[in-house]
């Protein structure tokens, strides 16, 4: 019988992908979503109950009525704007929900727990971003997910839970449009470079670029971006890691490389053909100038290889998605 596989926030951008390609893989996907920034349309990937990280009821009856091999937990509010802004919400959204569902987990008995961690643990760079690299998040959105990382390491030693928390870089593009899955990156509001880009392009506008005075060769700040479907990919290699026995673990999950906010736009250029014009602003604050993963551990100890790791591709992909998603917005105003 196939491996059921509890998918929280699965309506979102990184779980809809991990739930449809775990559908691929041949899992049973259930997934757990309250739609507050999920989407309906999203819930195309095996079975689905909307309710609430908060409503420990409502996780008692979802595990009490499924055995679940693994759990994956997506479900987090991520803009660190926002974070810093309004503090409380991202505590309750992502440490105070997170810690319900781990402990439905724990009274009910389920082995296995991967949770979507995030590069912003490590703050300011100190050196080489390995996992070994000190925790020392610069803005609210990162200590939640510390404190989740924390928790689990807790959990782990107490239960005997196994997890594995894997830092994304910065997640980028969409599924191919040949594959069918047609779901891509929507958030509201949209913050995120490559999306952005797009959006500017598709509308006649320009694109903003925060911060043209860093010390890096452009003068621009320079991200890891890495394609939600090799994000997927690493999630189920986690997954199945853990379910052969193996500690729990952390791994970045980034290219390894880096791209400036100009070399996006170039290369968002070069795939619409669209010549977007760029937009000098002020930094961003807490932009640190260069994020980029060392990703060795994910490629050895999980034998991962991101398969989508040309950035052109990765900004096809998401024009695709783009293209797709405003004509459905079209169709839905008419
Ligand atoms: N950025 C930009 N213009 C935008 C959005 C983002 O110049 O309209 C920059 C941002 O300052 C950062 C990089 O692009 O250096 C990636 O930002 P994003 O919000 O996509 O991801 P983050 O790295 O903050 O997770």
């Amino acid at each position: 019988m196939a491996k059921r596989i509890l998918v929280v926030g699965g309506a979102g951008y990184i779980g809809a992908h991990t739930a449809f390609a775990l559908g691929r893989a041949g899992y049973d996907a259930l997934v757990f979503d309250n739609l507050s920034t999920g989407r309906r349309e999203f819930l195309r990937f095996g079975r689905h109950i909307i309710g609430d990280l908060a409503d420990r009821g409502a996780l008692d009856d979802l595990f009490s009525e499924n055995a679940f091999d693994a759990v994956m937990h997506f479900a987090s509010r991520i803009n660190v704007g926002e974070s810093v802004a309004d503090p409380g919400k991202y505590y309750r959204a992502n440490v105070a929900d997170s810690l319900n569902l781990l402990e439905a987990v724990r009274d009910h008995g389920v082995k296995h727990f991967i949770f979507s961690s995030s590069a912003a643990v490590y703050g300011l760079p100190q050196g080489p971003l390995t996992e070994g690299h000190p925790f020392s998040p610069i803005n609210p959105y990162g200590k939640t997910k510390a404190a989740v990382e924390w928790m689990l390491a807790d959990f782990s030693a107490a239960y005997g839970l196994k997890y594995c928390a894997l830092r994304y870089f910065n997640a980028a593009g969409a599924a191919p449009v040949a594959s069918g899955a047609k779901i891509g990156e929507m958030h509201e509001p949209e913050t995120h470079l490559i999306p952005l880009v797009l959006q500017a392009a598709r509308k006649g506008e320009s694109a903003t670029v925060f911060g043209t005075d860093y010390s890096t060769p452009d003068g621009t700040c320079i991200r890891d971006y890495i394609h939600v479907c090799d994000l997927a990919e690493a999630h189920i290699l986690a997954m199945q890691r853990l379910m052969s026995g193996e500690q729990s673990a952390a791994f970045n999950l980034g290219g390894g490389r880096g791209f400036s906010v100009r070399e996006v736009i170039e290369a968002a250029r070069r795939v619409t053909e669209i010549n977007v014009a760029m937009r000098e602003a002020p930094r961003r604050p807490g932009d640190p100038d260069t994020l980029v993963s060392v990703n060795a551990k994910a490629r050895t100890e999980l034998g991962w290889e991101p398969r989508y790791a040309d950035l052109e591709y990765i900004v096809r992909t998401a024009w695709d998605w783009e293209r797709e998603r405003s004509r459905s917005l079209t169709f839905e105003q008419s």
